[in-house]
């Protein structure tokens, strides 16, 4: 179990179980862009792409799919690193390409930390109104006062038990409601400047090409 503060939510992007660091930096590096660009890369992909062997692919994958941190359609990454080709109810365009992700906290932080122009779409858990957010290269804009919940309780797959949580609220009023019919979710509020400095934490090192050594 990890107990989840900022830190360890950043920390958790960089490893999984016993497979080597590079292939699961790869597996959630290639598969990141390949879906931001529209695509659902084959396990073959991303191999070519990283120049490493597909066994070793394959275990990065197996790894991230341990601690749900990844979607499969045969062989190919439908889902990882936050983006999913599944639909859920957090939505993120982009100019050449329309996706879901796992929860709020990825659908900002991913364009914000990568410098790019997107609508994100979800809907308040309390009141169930629809909440737009809009990046222009990575700065983020919406309309109220909008506010993340960022779940700081253990955590053993991150989609059940941290994504599921990990909502934005119309305003901290709507938050504040929903904690009280929710009493057992442990979380911290952050509202939307805060829920971008963490996406930087998170998403900030896809900007580079991770090194296929180590
Ligand atoms: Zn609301």
């Amino acid at each position: 179990m990890t107990e989840f503060d900022q830190d360890s939510i950043v920390a958790i992007l960089g490893e999984a179980g016993g497979a080597p660091r590079a292939a699961v930096d790869a597996v959630q590096y290639h598969g990141l862009t390949a879906l931001l660009n529209g695509t659902a890369p084959t396990v073959g992909e991303i191999a070519s792409l990283s120049g490493l062997g597909v066994s070793d692919i394959e275990d990065g994958i197996e790894a991230l799919g341990e601690v749900g941190r990844i979607d499969l359609d045969g062989d190919r990454v439908i889902g990882v690193g936050g983006l999913t080709l599944t639909p859920t109810v957090h939505s993120l365009r982009l100019p050449n390409a329309e996706m879901h992700t796992w929860c709020a906290l990825d659908a900002v932080g991913i364009p914000a930390a990568l410098g790019l122009t997107a609508t994100v779409e979800t809907r308040c858990p309390q009141c169930g109104d629809r909440i737009t957010v809009e990046l222009d290269r990575g700065k983020a804009a919406t309309a109220g006062p909008v506010t993340l919940f960022c779940p700081t309780a253990p955590c053993d797959n991150v989609r059940a038990d941290f994504c599921a949580a990990a909502n934005l609220f119309c305003s901290p009023a709507h938050m504040a409601r929903w904690r009280a019919d929710n009493p057992s979710a442990a979380g911290e509020d952050l509202d939307l400047a805060a829920t971008v400095d963490l996406g930087h934490a998170m998403w900030g090192h896809y900007k580079h090409e991770p090194s296929a050594r180590g």
